[in-house]
């Protein structure tokens, strides 16, 4: 069987520390008897003791482990492993592949994108953006929704930390910020953990290092001005103009 996800899916889902330690048991062939039973994968992997591991290949995050975290419901790092291996069989990850682009870090590159690349890496916001969605269901529903937030987060992350410093990056990241500011105050988000808020401020942050490298970017700033936002983020921002 075809997994219905890939390594992007799995690397926006979860925590860096779980990714990492997943990534070393399957490089270590920690991953052993990997069956397609034409319903799941199994396999054993071996960590401090021998665990039997199941996975959906419709989701990474359906899955049991025989471990103590995969026995209180929570998703092990013996899971990914397997869900890796169901990807990779065993192949191993480039470098690319293993790295997770999950906080915002400035590209250190500065100047303009080509209009596809524009339009891609706009498309690809939105696509992000989706995943930042209003909050309707009951409690019990509100941890997969949660993760539905850190995923979008992690992929608006990824973007924004491929992208040069330019005007015209610095304005569409901008735009992103106002659309997200407008989710948390109309949009129904339940961002109760912060998880949408501290990508904004850190999102402010990349802003505040395009303007160091490329002071032509504070031009973009005028576009918070005059704009009451949820908690002030624009702030800095303003200072600079
Ligand atoms: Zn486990």
């Amino acid at each position: 069987m075809i997994p219905q996800y890939d390594l992007e899916k799995i690397k926006y889902g979860i925590d860096r520390a779980t990714w990492e330690k997943a990534i070393v048991l399957y490089k270590n062939g920690k991953v052993k008897n990997f069956c397609d039973t034409g319903f799941t994968f199994t396999a054993d992997v071996q960590g401090t003791h021998l665990y039997e591991v199941i996975v959906s290949p419709k989701s990474y995050s359906d899955g049991n482990c025989t471990c103590y975290l995969g026995e209180n419901d929570t998703l092990c790092k013996h899971i990914i492993a397997v869900a890796i291996y169901a990807l990779k069989k065993g192949k191993p990850l480039t470098a690319e592949e293993k790295t997770q682009h999950n906080e915002i870090k400035f590209s250190g590159k500065i100047g303009n994108i080509s209009q596809d690349q524009f339009n891609l890496s706009k498309a690809e916001i939105s696509g992000a953006i989706r995943y930042i969605k209003a909050y309707t269901g009951p409690s019990r529903i509100w941890f997969a929704y949660q993760d539905s937030l850190s995923e979008g987060r992690n992929r608006l992350a990824s973007i924004f930390s491929s992208l040069p410093a330019g005007r015209q990056t610095a304005n569409l990241i901008i735009k992103t910020l106002l659309r997200l500011d407008r989710k948390l105050i109309t949009g129904g988000v339940d961002d109760s953990d912060g998880t949408v808020g501290g990508f904004i401020e850190e999102a402010v942050t990349l802003l505040i290092e395009f303007a160091k490298a490329n002071p032509e970017c504070i031009k973009e700033f005028e576009a918070v001005k005059n704009k009451e936002t949820c908690f002030g983020w624009e702030d800095p921002l303003l200072k600079r103009l």
